[in-house]
């Protein structure tokens, strides 16, 4: 799966089953949950199970999930942001991530 738009849309359409909570640690906020990003533990089984694709792989399913993180934060700050996550910082993006 090489095609960056296919990945966000699947990632979109993934946050919907995101495992959300509060983080009381320090000042506290919003996360999905790292280790159950999508309500369980095995995270490729979930991918295709929420997804319904059975057929993908699990390079496959890191791929979607990885792109997760660019599909939340154009939502949050928008396409046209400047903000240091957006711009400046490469290493505000997961080790993977196009
Ligand atoms: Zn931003």
């Amino acid at each position: 799966m090489n095609d960056t738009a296919i990945k966000r849309a699947l990632a979109a359409k993934l946050l919907r089953s995101a495992n959300l909570s509060w983080d009381d640690c320090e000042y506290g906020a919003p996360q999905i949950d790292p280790k159950r990003p999508y309500g369980n533990s095995n995270v490729p089984d979930d991918i295709r199970e929420k997804l319904g694709m059975e057929d993908l792989t699990d390079d496959d399913c890191r791929a979607i999930h990885l792109q997760a993180f660019i599909v939340l934060r154009q939502k949050l700050h928008g396409m046209e942001c400047s903000c240091w996550v957006c711009k400046d910082r490469a290493d505000a993006l997961p080790r993977g991530v196009e």
